[in-house]
């Protein structure tokens, strides 16, 4: 350890102009009437928030199966979110996440997406406080300052089913940013949750279709969110995407060591990408414990402020998605109570701006700049293998692989069409395959 500094007579100056400074401008402040939370709304109010994480569309889903005529967003007082609140927390733009329960991978996970999609992008037309908003010019021009913009983003990789048409579909559609794994792991990527028990395999954490997924979303221009992933996935996925990425609801493992946060090594690895981790503020991700406080939430940014610097920070609040906040961080309302925190806590205005908004935008720009340059790339067409999603509900519309040896067509025929008994008519001749038009004469 270096030894401290002897205090010499030029640093005592220093530090008495200095605390005299501090008392002239709190005399200042009581004489002229500005406080403190005159100060946190003034800054809040020339850099508003942009929340990277929020479950309000699962809310609407469970409590009112997306009717969104059987509730008014304007107050919402059995949720942490509403209109009213989002406007008293500053925040001018809110990553809605499009969120489905892994239980339905293999199930109708596309039709729920579409209809999750289709809520978040209703609620943001239907009221006219928000706008849904799917660039960085849309997010900052004027008149979205007195609008709360909407970005969509989905919550789980197994939202699009090992598709990249899919995928591209859920762009045209608003979609502008996708977490690669919920509680899940998909057959091409891998969660940091043991909780199912699916698609398990040794150090093959980001597959060769995740990785054209990955590529597909840099081409796109849509923002790889890796909260939620394993670490060997985020790391596979940091060393390989050309745009940086986000963790947009997770917090520092060194504070509180859960699977879910971001141990300080992979932090490193984060600044190198010039990425950026929205801090979470869910309890049990703060003091590994259900309740916390302000003072907790703040030591997660201080220490990775220490760890990688405040340009790489943000927040993602994780609102309706997480059940327990700290005490004075209860709703959308009481972001102010945090930067006031950060403020007390020698955090300078500059970096509190890029805490809450710059920093994004700086990703956003960075991943649509690199979308840009990839301008002249077509569509991927890469497929997943039929043997790593093969399940009763995939149907593929496809004749045998011509190419593959005869034994390898007749299984491959079998897997995508069921038993060779199916495949013979009473008369002995094979009806026509899924993919020919019925042959003229027959009935259907
Ligand atoms: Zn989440």
């Amino acid at each position: 350890m270096p030894s401290r500094k002897p205090v010499t007579s030029a640093s005592s100056c220093f530090w008495m102009s200095l605390k005299h400074l501090v008392v002239l401008s709190s005399l200042c402040s009581l004489i002229s009437g500005y406080s403190e939370s005159d100060r946190v709304r003034d800054l809040m109010t020339r850099y508003p928030l942009i929340d990277g994480h929020n479950d309000l569309a699962l809310q609407l889903r469970i409590f009112h199966n997306n009717r969104l005529s059987q509730i008014d967003l304007q107050n919402v007082s059995k949720l942490a979110t509403d209109i009213t609140r989002l406007h008293a927390g500053h925040v001018q733009a809110q990553m809605f996440a499009v969120y489905v329960m892994c239980g339905a991978q293999e199930k109708d996970a596309v039709r729920l997406t579409l209809e999750q999609i289709d809520v978040v992008r209703r609620m943001c037309t239907e009221y006219q406080d928000f706008e849904l908003v799917t660039s960085v010019q849309e997010l900052t021009n004027s008149e979205m300052r007195r609008k709360i913009g909407c970005l969509i983003s989905i919550e789980g990789g197994h939202s699009i089913d090992s598709s990249l048409a899919a995928l591209r579909m859920y762009y045209q559609l608003g979609v502008r940013s996708m977490a690669l794994t919920h509680t899940c792991n998909t057959p091409w990527a891998e969660s940091s949750s043991k909780l199912y028990n699916v698609y398990q395999r040794q150090n093959n954490s980001l597959t060769h279709f995740g990785k054209a997924v990955v590529e597909e979303m840099n081409r796109l221009g849509m923002i790889v969110d890796l909260s939620h992933t394993s670490w060997d996935t985020a790391l596979a996925v940091l060393k390989h995407s050309k745009a940086p990425v986000i963790f947009s609801h997770s917090s520092s493992y060194s504070i509180c060591n859960h699977h879910r946060n971001v141990p300080d090594w992979m932090l490193h690895q984060l600044k190198k990408n010039h990425g950026l981790i929205m801090v979470n503020l869910h309890s049990n991700f703060i003091s590994c414990r259900d309740e916390a406080n302000i003072s907790h939430v703040a030591e997660h940014f201080d220490h990775i402020k220490k760890v990688i610097g405040a340009e790489s920070i943000g927040i993602g609040g994780d609102f309706e998605g997480a059940v327990r906040f700290p005490q004075g961080l209860e709703d959308v309302s009481k972001y102010p109570a945090l930067i006031q925190e950060l403020l007390h806590r020698n955090w300078t205005e500059n970096e509190l701006a890029y805490v809450l908004r710059g920093n994004f935008l700086r990703v956003f720009v960075e991943v649509e700049r690199v979308r840009d340059q990839l301008h002249s790339n077509l569509p991927s067409e890469v497929q997943i293998h039929l043997k790593e999603v093969q399940n009763p509900c995939r149907m593929v519309l496809r004749p045998p692989d011509q190419r593959q040896q005869p034994s390898d067509r007749n299984s491959s025929f079998r897997a995508q069409h069921g038993p060779k008994d199916h495949r013979t008519g009473s008369d002995g001749q094979r009806p026509p395959a899924p993919w020919m038009p019925p042959r003229p004469g027959r009935n259907p």
